[in-house]
């Protein structure tokens, strides 16, 4: 591993990331203690909460997200059957799939594209990337 430190302020206190992304997304159990008066009678209990909390830093220091193409795709697949099974019928169900299909299938197609071709660069970058814990600077690691 070279030598890391920000460009920036030269600190060498840098984190990763992943890391950062990591230890910001945390499930916490938490039980508390409540007591409150109900009429002229005393209650209390116990809540339980299970909750999954993201910080603002680990939003920001987020992996690239893959692009939905199972939602386009369903659609492409049922307009071209719709398409299908309506052939030669007279009506406007042949034109409400015809446009069906031709505004899904080119957000699949260019989805999976996405998927393919700009996700791994953008995912390889965000594995170079790392924040400066003194300055704040994020920058990327150069090899
Ligand atoms: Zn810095």
């Amino acid at each position: 591993m070279p030598d890391l430190s920000c460009p920036r302020c030269t600190s060498p206190d840098v984190r990763r990331f992943a890391i950062l992304h990591k230890q910001g997304v945390t499930n916490s159990d938490s039980t508390s203690y409540a007591i409150g008066s109900v009429g002229s009678d005393l209650a209390s209990g116990t809540i339980s909460t299970s909750t999954v909390s993201t910080t603002k830093l680990a939003r920001e220091t987020a992996p690239p997200a893959r692009k939905d193409v199972v939602t386009p795709g369903f659609f492409t697949i049922l307009s071209a059957l719709g398409l299908f099974s309506t052939f030669g019928m007279p009506g406007p169900w042949r034109v409400r799939w015809l446009v069906i299909l031709l505004v899904s299938a080119p957000i699949f197609f260019w989805r999976r594209r996405y998927n393919r071709d700009v996700v791994p660069g953008l995912m390889s970058k965000w594995d170079r990337s790392f924040l400066c814990m003194r300055c704040g600077e994020s920058f990327e690691q150069v090899t």
